[in-house]
């Protein structure tokens, strides 16, 4: 794919959604921390539901240890994986308790060294709570870049240094929440929706589904 497509996509794509985010509830960094460490293999709406109780209980490092790993269990059993999720989110509070002053930090090496936060979430964190020109590359990325030639690849590795790569800075910070919007609703994994595709002229897939 050359330049000038990439250039049309991510204007059309900003022209349909000039202020993309995420769709996880969050009003700090650590709550975001916590909402992204909880939607690993669970959707956002289900994320949501339990979060806004959690939150309104306990939205700091203390007072999520204050709950106790059962206490916070109580809280996130709807959510799919909650026992490791739980146990890693404690830990990651005392960690981010005693060597981060209870707070989120902004730099990858530290967001990475904490449990349950790969690079993926530290990539979510960097870029939507701290306004860095990160992608993480999810499965609806890797999809969507995959199909269309934006920025085709093994792994997301592969594609996360192609996207970074062949983005134009201008479309950088928001990127990841246009692909992820665009794989989650048009783009979809079985079926996509090419005929309802406002990029549809612009992408390469070979096997493009209309009905
Ligand atoms: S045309 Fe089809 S395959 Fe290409 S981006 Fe749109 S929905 Fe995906």
């Amino acid at each position: 794919m050359n330049k000038q497509k990439r250039i049309e996509i991510f204007t059309r794509l900003r022209a349909e959604n000039p202020a993309p985010t995420t769709e996880l509830n969050y009003a700090t960094p650590f709550e975001l921390l916590i909402a992204v460490i909880l939607s690993a293999q669970a959707t956002d709406k289900g994320v949501n539901k339990a979060t806004a109780k959690l939150f309104a209980v306990a939205n700091t490092p203390e007072q999520i240890l204050a709950l106790g790993e059962t206490g916070l269990k109580h809280h996130i059993k709807t959510i799919g994986l909650f026992n490791s999720k739980a146990a890693n989110i404690i830990k990651t509070c005392r960690a981010l308790a005693a060597q981060h002053h209870s707070k989120v930090p902004q730099e990858r090496a530290a967001l990475e060294a904490l449990p349950g936060v790969g690079r993926k979430t530290a990539n979510v964190i960097l870029n939507t709570a701290f306004g860095h020109p990160t992608i993480a590359v999810d499965t609806h990325i890797f999809r969507v870049a995959n199909r269309t030639k934006i920025a085709p690849g093994k792994n997301v590795v592969e594609v996360e240094r192609k996207l970074e790569k062949f983005i134009p800075d201008e479309f950088k910070h928001d990127a990841h929440h246009w692909l992820i919007l665009h794989g989650r609703y048009v783009c979809v994994a079985r079926r996509p929706k090419c005929g309802a595709c406002i990029i549809e002229d612009l992408c390469e897939y070979k096997d493009k589904v209309y009905d």
